[in-house]
């Protein structure tokens, strides 16, 4: 429920990426971990990219994925801020997930926009699956009054919200303080299924741990979950230590974060998996695969990796599968 669609929009896919400085070498570093061999500035980038996320995909144990548009960024009086490092508009993951069954659109709009709802109305038309924002990158005050009316359509429309939680460093951030998740209470008491991407684990040295914080949210919010994504990294692994207990994961769901780097090392060091298993998975090529076995070697039962199905936002074409 949490692999992201990038491009550059070349051969017209509307998507934009701006990258400079260190994000560049860390997008040729991602992306040459994954198999890609186009890089991230030519033409054919955008369908290749598709093609290696189905390719992984279809060879992978998980059946589908949830792929993700990007948002602009947004002053609170709806006007955009030229800031971000990449925009990925609802309308091409909409269509790839009409092209792509094994696809589920997650669309992504700033509540402040003044066609908001709008283009809410537009995306659960067009099969929206979810919702995804970066608070802290896309300057989202969840809990800002006037967003009140959005999270409430989306309640109605069981439209759940994936909102990043914690540092990031992928993207830029342009109001940090939005990584808590404290700031998801609004959307919370209006009924929105809320999922804290990451568990709003530590990204950075200096970015704060979140995650006591969100486990007490959780005891509050029966509406609220934590995704698994990203967390075989070398900070956001300490969360396993934590997470692996199996009191939390009645409220966990996978994700894989795509194009993100799996790295089992972090684990094992961690002491929650072998040298043995970290090293066989570790040669893993398919960054899916090699991320669902991690995981399950580590411990997290089958029902964190379906509980999403109960969660998602589903038209007719997608019957929940068996198992
Ligand atoms: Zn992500």
């Amino acid at each position: 429920m949490h692999v992201h669609i990038v491009g550059n929009g070349l051969r017209g896919s509307g998507c934009r990426l701006k990258l400079h400085g260190w994000h560049r070498r860390l997008a040729d570093f991602m992306l040459h971990q994954l198999g890609m061999t186009v890089s991230w500035d030519r033409a054919e980038f955008d369908e290749t990219y598709v093609e290696l996320l189905l390719r992984w995909l279809r060879t992978s144990a998980l059946t589908h994925a949830v792929i993700l548009a990007h948002e602009d960024v947004y002053h609170e009086d709806g006007s955009r801020i030229d800031f971000g490092s990449m925009f990925i508009p609802n309308d091409y993951v909409l269509q790839l997930a009409r092209t792509y069954p094994d696809f589920l659109p997650g669309v992504s709009i700033h509540p402040a926009r003044p066609d908001a709802m709008d283009e809410l109305d537009r995306c659960l038309s067009g099969g929206a699956a979810l919702l995804k924002l970066l608070p802290n990158c896309q300057n989202v005050d969840c809990s800002r009054p006037a967003y009140r009316p959005f999270w409430e359509r989306m309640a109605a429309a069981g439209l759940p919200l994936l909102a990043h939680t914690g540092g990031e460093h992928t993207v830029p951030q342009y109001r940090p303080a939005y990584a808590d998740p404290a700031t998801l209470q609004l959307p919370l008491e209006c009924g929105v299924n809320v999922i804290a991407a990451h568990c709003a684990t530590k990204s950075g040295w200096n970015d704060p741990d979140y995650l006591p914080a969100l486990l007490r949210m959780m005891e509050h919010y029966p509406n609220l979950y934590g995704d698994i994504s990203a967390l075989n990294l070398p900070l956001r692994s300490v969360g396993f230590t934590t997470l692996i207990r199996p009191e939390y994961h009645g409220r966990l769901v996978h994700g894989s974060d795509f194009p993100v780097p799996v790295q089992p090392s972090w684990a094992h060091w961690r002491g929650l998996l072998s040298g043995d298993a970290a090293r066989f998975l570790a040669e893993e090529p398919n960054v899916l695969e090699r991320d669902f076995h991690v995981k399950t070697a580590m411990g997290f039962p089958p029902e964190v990796f379906t509980r999403v199905w109960g969660l998602l936002r589903l038209d007719e074409r997608h019957e929940t599968p068996e198992n």
